[in-house]
């Protein structure tokens, strides 16, 4: 499978499906070198319309040409220190394009991955002391993992939570490995909470509601020991647009200003969709 111009220069080397339509999909670089990034970037994947889809996916509304191949872009979730394969964390649009077709790949398969990484939601744009609130609905915690699989080792004097709202605790896919970053990095504090309990196998013993919930009610400070502001805390959102709207509303009324290249602010945004 492959279009003129693009070939399928990469190869699954593994794929986690750790909830139903959710995965955690490696993908390393076939005969080149993958290119040197910063935590927070991201890549483009690709495949041909002829490509399968997933059983669990929808059909596709129109039939595509079959040669056309269907990009979109996916934070990378691994490190930016070790870059034998990039991790991307998936999730499923049942009626989507390209979703329904990576789902279907299998160790071995091939897809396209741009050769190039790019975007500036990267810790680089925020002051380089100031603490870190990194807030995200679902797939929107990608780009976090590479951050913190990064720059925790490293990181002293500064705090870091981690915001992160899901619906159920299944969609956590990070879950255990944040614990355990928890337990042997003082600086990080995760804060999972979820928006349907009702639907929980066994009764949910965390906080439950919106990560805009977690803000309001002063759980980083308690985390923290004191207050996030605008001049020590730098929050980072991504994800859901409606989360990030709303979370950019209730910042701005705490003083916090949206980043721009031009406009220095402490509210770095990444919008899926
Ligand atoms: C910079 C950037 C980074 C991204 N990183 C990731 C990532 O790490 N993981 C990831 O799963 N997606 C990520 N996305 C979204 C991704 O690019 C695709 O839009 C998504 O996978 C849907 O593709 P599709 O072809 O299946 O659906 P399309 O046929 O393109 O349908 C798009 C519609 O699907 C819905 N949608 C898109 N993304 C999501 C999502 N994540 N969850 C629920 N509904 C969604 C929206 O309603 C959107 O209008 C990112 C997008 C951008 C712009």
């Amino acid at each position: 499978m492959a279009e003129r111009g693009h070939p399928l220069n990469s190869v699954v080397v593994n794929k986690l499906e750790v909830a139903p339509g959710l995965m955690v999909l490696r993908v390393a670089a076939d005969g080149w070198e993958l290119p040197e990034f910063a935590p927070g970037q991201f890549a483009v994947l690709g495949l041909p319309a002829e490509a399968a889809r997933c059983a669990a996916a929808d059909a596709d509304e129109e039939r595509p040409n079959p040669r056309w191949m269907i990009r979109r872009a996916y934070s990378i979730a691994s490190s930016s220190v070790a870059r034998e394969y990039f991790e991307f964390y998936i999730n499923l649009v049942r009626s989507g394009e390209l979703t329904p077709r990576l789902f279907a790949l299998e160790p071995g398969d091939r897809v396209w991955l741009g050769p190039k990484v790019t975007g500036a939601f990267t810790l680089g744009e925020a002051r380089r002391d100031s603490h870190l609130a990194l807030v995200a609905t679902g797939t929107g915690l990608a780009p976090y993992m590479s951050m913190l699989r990064t720059i925790l080792p490293t990181t002293h004097g500064r705090r870091i939570s981690v915001l992160l709202g899901a619906r159920n605790s299944w969609d956590l896919g990070y879950h255990a490995e944040l614990r355990a970053m928890e337990r042997q990095h003082a600086a990080l504090c995760y804060l999972p909470t979820i928006s349907r309990p009702e639907g929980e196998v066994r009764p949910w013993p965390g906080r439950v509601g919106y990560v805009l919930d977690l803000w309001r009610d002063g759980t980083v400070e308690s985390a923290w020991g004191f207050p996030p502001d605008p001049q020590s805390t730098s929050v980072y959102l991504c994800g859901n647009p409606r989360m990030i709207d709303e979370m950019c509303a209730l910042l701005t009324g705490e003083g916090y200003r949206e980043h721009s290249r031009h406009s220095p602010g402490e509210i770095f945004v990444e919008r899926y969709w």
